[in-house]
């Protein structure tokens, strides 16, 4: 049974929800979140990410590489397109999230920048990439992250498994490795159950988003 549009969590209220969120994101948001971008591609990546190009999807809406979306309908905490464009979820816009989130999503960046796969999904690449990133200083998070990869890279079957084992409806995201320390935010356990996923290594058709899901 369909439910009414005013209803949360409904396909029309997530479409009228998204539309809003989006226009808001990319007026109010976005350019901050350009220039972090900016700050965080010389501290951690030399610059490299430089000339990744901007984007937006039609001439009347200004361009940029970063955009504040309503991704929890879908699931996701953050998704890199393969033109380069990042979407974070509003949740994980605070400050204690959204450096985590955004340099994840770079490193994704860089993989599609460099044509290779494995650092643009969460291939060996990917691990020592994030291993690269905590020795630079990025935070506890980036080994976390690098180990829980690690031990899904390592263990192909039992991580299937797992996934296989999960309630499709569930927003629940299951765990293959011990949690990481709850965040100190007010949604904290969904964004960082949707943060520390994988994203599936499927083929994908081209502008289709590399998904934290
Ligand atoms: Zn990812």
């Amino acid at each position: 049974m369909s439910r009414p549009p005013s209803t949360p969590g409904s396909s029309a209220w997530n479409r009228v929800r998204r539309k809003k969120d989006y226009e808001a994101g990319l007026e109010i948001i976005s350019p901050y979140l350009d220039a972090l971008y900016d700050q965080l591609n010389e501290q951690f990546f030399d610059g490299e990410l430089v000339d990744v190009p901007l984007w937006s999807p039609d001439d009347t809406v200004p361009k940029f590489r970063v955009e504040a979306f309503s991704l929890e309908y879908r699931g996701l905490a953050g998704c890199t397109m393969d033109h380069g464009v990042i979407r974070l979820d509003w949740s994980v816009l605070t400050p204690t999230r959204v450096e985590p989130i955004l340099i994840h999503e770079m490193v994704h960046v860089l993989g599609f920048k460099r044509g290779a796969a494995e650092l643009a999904m969460h291939g060996g690449l990917f691990v020592e990439e994030l291993r690269r990133l905590h020795n630079l200083g990025a935070g506890d998070w980036a080994r976390a992250e690098a180990h829980r990869y690690k031990w899904q890279l390592d263990n192909p079957q039992k991580y299937q498994e797992i996934l296989d084992d999960r309630d499709p409806r569930s927003t629940e995201v299951p765990r293959a490795t011990p949690p990481l320390a709850p965040l100190k935010t007010s949604r904290a356990h969904f964004s960082a159950c949707l943060a520390f996923t994988p994203c599936q290594s499927t083929a994908r058709a081209p502008g289709s988003p590399h998904a934290e899901k």
